[in-house]
């Protein structure tokens, strides 16, 4: 079922029509991705830099990179066009936090031309605590953060490299810093009412078992929803950066983790790894119809 008891009213308002918070949402309203952040400060072994992040995004997509002010024009394109259009995420190609004045730059222009729209950001978390007043000041109402794990050990076997003001942190000291910039991040979203989703991507052999606890950490400290993804590994999309011949989970494996998890906390099932340039309903992506020739010539005016 989609709703808990316990969910209440307020937080039903807040979720009611966002498609990617509520699943009743995603049948009616639609979403948009802007690619505006190329760059990211952590390395991912289940990442393929060619391709958009893997923590918020379908691996083995590559989105057309936009600057902020192309970003904001083609928001009000799409606007006048997909009237259900209610959210507008900024979750890559790479850290959207990694990019922190043209991800800021982009939901500043938004917030200005089509304050309607919802804004939402997705993050590997670490540097969530550094940008959160900006976070704030901004009212964005949603922010995706991407944790899969909480035992730096294992973290050393998922990410190569943090890097953090300046210096590069490898194995369990980088995923260290990681796990506690994530923890900070976590409890200033919750001290700021923002509401906040954990995505953990499952890699099994690695995190597959660890996962129900990073579940009951993120429950226990405010995030409201939980997404656990399969890692998508397809030789097409070329070898990973340190996971080579991993495996993603099966479909039976994935819903075994879901359902172990779910206790009291709402799971996200109908998450579909969207592209970081996706456009519509979550079921349909019409990225396609909105390229940045596309959209130029769709609506000069809205050039900024
Ligand atoms: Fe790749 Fe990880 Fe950075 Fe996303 S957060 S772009 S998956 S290295
Ligand atoms: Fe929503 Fe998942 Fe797509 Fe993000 S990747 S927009 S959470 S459906």
């Amino acid at each position: 079922s989609s709703t808990t008891p316990e969910m209440d009213e307020k937080l039903k308002e807040r979720i009611a029509k966002h498609p990617c918070y509520s699943e009743e949402a995603h049948h009616h309203y639609a979403r948009m991705h802007v690619a505006v952040a190329p760059a990211c400060n952590i390395q991912c072994n289940y990442c393929n830099r060619k391709y958009d992040c893997a923590n918020e995004s379908r691996p083995g997509v590559v989105s057309e990179l936009l600057t902020p002010e192309e970003a904001a024009h083609k928001v009000l394109v799409i606007a006048g066009k997909i009237p259900q259009m209610t959210v507008l995420g900024v979750a890559g190609p790479g850290d959207p936090l990694a990019n922190p004045e043209k991800t800021f730059r982009t939901f500043e222009l938004i917030a200005d031309k089509a304050p309607d729209i919802k804004l939402c950001l997705s993050t590997n978390g670490l540097m969530l605590p550094e940008y959160i007043d900006r976070i704030k000041q901004l009212n964005i109402d949603h922010v995706t953060i991407t944790l899969n794990t909480i035992d730096p050990e294992i973290g050393a076997q998922i990410y190569a490299w943090v890097h953090y003001k300046r210096k590069r942190y490898k194995g369990v000291e980088g995923a260290k810093i990681l796990l506690e910039k994530q923890l900070e991040g976590l409890q200033a979203l919750k001290e700021a009412d923002i509401l906040c989703k954990v995505n953990s991507v499952m890699i099994p052999g690695i995190n597959d078992h660890h996962l129900v606890e990073v579940n009951k950490m993120i429950r226990e400290n405010g995030a409201f929803l939980h997404n656990i993804m399969p890692l998508i590994s397809a030789p097409e999309h070329g070898t990973h950066f340190g996971l080579t011949g991993q495996r993603g989970p099966t479909g039976k494996e994935l819903k075994e983790v879901q359902d172990n998890c779910s206790g009291n906390m709402k799971m996200m099932r109908h998450c579909r790894q969207c592209r970081a340039d996706a456009v519509g309903l979550l079921g349909e992506d019409r990225s396609q119809e909105f390229t940045k020739e596309k959209f130029l010539e769709m609506a000069p005016e809205y050039n900024l």
